[in-house]
Order: C-alpha cells, then sequence, then structure tokens
C-alpha cells in the first residue's frame, strides 16, 4: 500500500495528461492517489475514471494559490467535492468560483510577465505566450520557463526561473492571491482536508514559519506536508517536529510533473516518521 498525495496533470503544469498520468502511477506501485493541479479540479473525473480501472484508490484534490505576509504559498485540498461534472453541492461550487478567479489572475498574470519580459528583458515570447493561453490549462510561471528555454533564452527551467522569473528578476510580476482564511474555508466547506504544501520551500523564518503553522491550524487548516520529492532529511526531521508541534496530520507526495525528470518519480519519497498521523486515514 503506497500514496502520493500531490501530483500534476497537463490541467495545470505537468506533461502528462490525467490519464497518462495514472498509468505513470501505477506503473510506480502506487495504490492511493490524489490529483492536485495548481488552481483547477478539471482534470479529476477523468483521473477518477482511469483510477477505477486499475484499481487506484482516487482523492480529488487541487493545489491552491494562496497570499500570506506578501508570500504566494500553496495550500492542497484533499478530498474536495469531485469535478465540475460530478458535484454540484454549494461548497464545491463555491470552490470552483474560488479557483476559477484565481485561475483569472495567474492568465492576466501571464500578460504582464510578457510584458515585463519585453520592456525590461528586452526578450518578446508574446507569441509563444499567446499560443499557451489558448490551450486548455491552467497558465503558470513553469508554462513561461519552458516557453523561455524553447526560445533559446535559457538553459533549462531551474536556469529561466533563476535568469527571468524570480523575485528580482525582469520577468517577475507581482500577483496577489485570495487570502489563507478564506482559502481554507473554501476547501472545508467543499469537504475537503487542507494541507499546507511544502513548508520548507517558503523563505521564511522558522519565526514566521511558525506563524503560518500556528493561523494555518487556527483557521481550520487539517495537515502539513511532511515528506516531499527531493527534500532532504533534514527538512524532513525538522517538518515533521512542527506537525507534531502544531498538531496538524501528516500529508506526503512527490509533486510529480514530468516523467523526463528522473528523480522524481510518482510515489518517490521518504516515508513518514511512524507516530506522525497520517492524513490519508483521514480521506
Ligand atoms: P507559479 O505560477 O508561480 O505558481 O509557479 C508554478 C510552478 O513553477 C510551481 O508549482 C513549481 O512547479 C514551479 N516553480 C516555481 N518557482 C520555481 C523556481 N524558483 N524554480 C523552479 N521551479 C519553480
Ligand atoms: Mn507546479
Ligand atoms: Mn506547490
Ligand atoms: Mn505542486
Amino acid at each position: 500500500m503506497s500514496f502520493d498525495f500531490h501530483l500534476h496533470s497537463d490541467y495545470s503544469d505537468g506533461k502528462l495528461a490525467p490519464a497518462a498520468l495514472v498509468a505513470h502511477v501505477h506503473a510506480h506501485n502506487v495504490t492511493q492517489m490524489a490529483l492536485t493541479d495548481h488552481d483547477t479540479l478539471a482534470g479529476c473525473d477523468a483521473a477518477a475514471a482511469a483510477c477505477a480501472a486499475l484499481g487506484i484508490a482516487f482523492v480529488p484534490g487541487v493545489e491552491l494559490s494562496v497570499s500570506w505576509r506578501g508570500q504566494s504559498i500553496h495550500v492542497i485540498g484533499l478530498g474536495v467535492g469531485l469535478g465540475q461534472q460530478s458535484d454540484t453541492s454549494a461548497g464545491a461550487t463555491a470552490l470552483h468560483l474560488h479557483a476559477s478567479d484565481v485561475v483569472a489572475r495567474r492568465r492576466a498574470r501571464v500578460g504582464q510577465i510578457a510584458a515585463r519580459l519585453q520592456h525590461r528583458g528586452r526578450i518578446d515570447i508574446t507569441a509563444a505566450l499567446d499560443e499557451m493561453l489558448r490551450l486548455p490549462g491552467v497558465p503558470t510561471r513553469m508554462h513561461v520557463a519552458r516557453a523561455l528555454v524553447g526560445a533559446g533564452h535559457a538553459e533549462n527551467v531551474q536556469d529561466a526561473f533563476d535568469r527571468w522569473l524570480n523575485h528580482g528578476r525582469p520577468g517577475y510580476a507581482p500577483v496577489e492571491w485570495p487570502d489563507l482564511v478564506s482559502s481554507i474555508s473554501v476547501l472545508n466547506a467543499a469537504g475537503g482536508k487542507a494541507v499546507l504544501a511544502h513548508p520548507h520551500r517558503y523563505r521564511l523564518s522558522a519565526g514566521a514559519l511558525r506563524g503560518l503553522l500556528g493561523e494555518f491550524k487556527g483557521a481550520g487548516g487539517a495537515a502539513m506536508e511532511v515528506s516531499v520529492g527531493g527534500m532532504s532529511r533534514n527538512d524532513l526531521d525538522r517538518l515533521a517536529t512542527l506537525a507534531r508541534r502544531f498538531g496538524l496530520r501528516a500529508s506526503a507526495g512527490s509533486d510529480f510533473h514530468d516523467p523526463a525528470v528522473p528523480w522524481n518519480p510518482p510515489g518517490r519519497f521518504a516515508k513518514l516518521p511512524a507516530d506522525l498521523e497520517c492524513i490519508a486515514e483521514q480521506l
């Protein structure tokens, strides 16, 4: 029995369509999975069908963009109402409205990034980005990074972020996402569990991270990711200590995006410490 509660399809910045993602997950011997695309549930119905065919337990999920003290953070909802077609409850409808507002902000941001790359960076990838906005998936900076690589302006995705897209670089465009309290409550109202994603990745002091976890728990957050693909043992130990201290359940996942990244397949992340209560028991 192995789970993975953090996976992306091409409904956001993953490379695989939901059915292909599920087949890839199955090939890696994962028996319970959540689809957690950025700010959309659109892939969940297709993923659920593919999981049913392969005997994988499916958890509908989403990774919401949230602003906290001026920083972007990510809050995953696990076990939220299924995709648009299959759940028309008030909670699921409110979550879809919340998410489509975020997607509108994401689409506007791509235009701002294109303008900044043109005026501050003196490079023009507007045509590629316009084309990207015609695709059905949620546009992210990952897509912009891939377009920069494709146009020869960066060696790889990481280089594209470092040179062009990160804070302080020419293509950086500030963005305001919904706040933490409203994001958690919309996930709870949709029947989901709110999980703070990859807390080790935020550029926060130890004190600020404790502040975030306190607010997260106080607002109705259920769990935090303690084990994520590619993280260090030291970070895992630190997050496990914080989960115990704040009475949060533990979640884990690969944050898989791309089969061409060999070190980050579905299902690959360190085992959770045995004393932590896992969010799987509540799904
Ligand atoms: P965003 O559109 O800002 O939410 O970013 C979308 C995705 O880009 C994230 O979910 C990551 O997969 C990836 N990403 C964000 N920041 C970086 C970074 N500094 N380096 C590499 N990948 C990143
Ligand atoms: Mn991503
Ligand atoms: Mn994330
Ligand atoms: Mn993710």
